[in-house]
């Protein structure tokens, strides 16, 4: 699966006034906003790690499903969900495929 986002590394940062921002380097803008609240702080956070939680999760959507490589019967059962077809659901949410 292949990514076509800014590659990281991103950083949290915040300024003075307490906004949040996401950069890749020193200057390039990811996201940022104007509250001040931690809830922001934390999902900033969360969003600078998303190139690195890209990366790892892509090694788990490598993997064959526990049910068998055509994944058909994966969460047809129950509503579990082996850990590589949540990992493929996940980046292709993140890549819109
Ligand atoms: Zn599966």
């Amino acid at each position: 699966m292949s990514a076509s986002f800014t590659p990281g590394p991103w950083r949290h940062a915040s300024n003075a006034y307490g906004c949040q921002f996401v950069q890749h380097g020193d200057t390039g803008l990811i996201c940022g906003g104007n509250n001040h609240d931690t809830l922001q702080e934390v999902n900033a956070r969360l969003i600078a790690a998303a190139p690195d939680l890209y990366g790892a999760l892509s090694y788990y959507a490598e993997q064959f499903c526990e049910f068998g490589a055509s994944n058909e019967g994966c969460g047809k059962f129950s509503e579990d969900v082996c850990s590589g077809c949540k990992a493929r659901a996940a980046l292709a949410k993140a890549t819109g495929a």
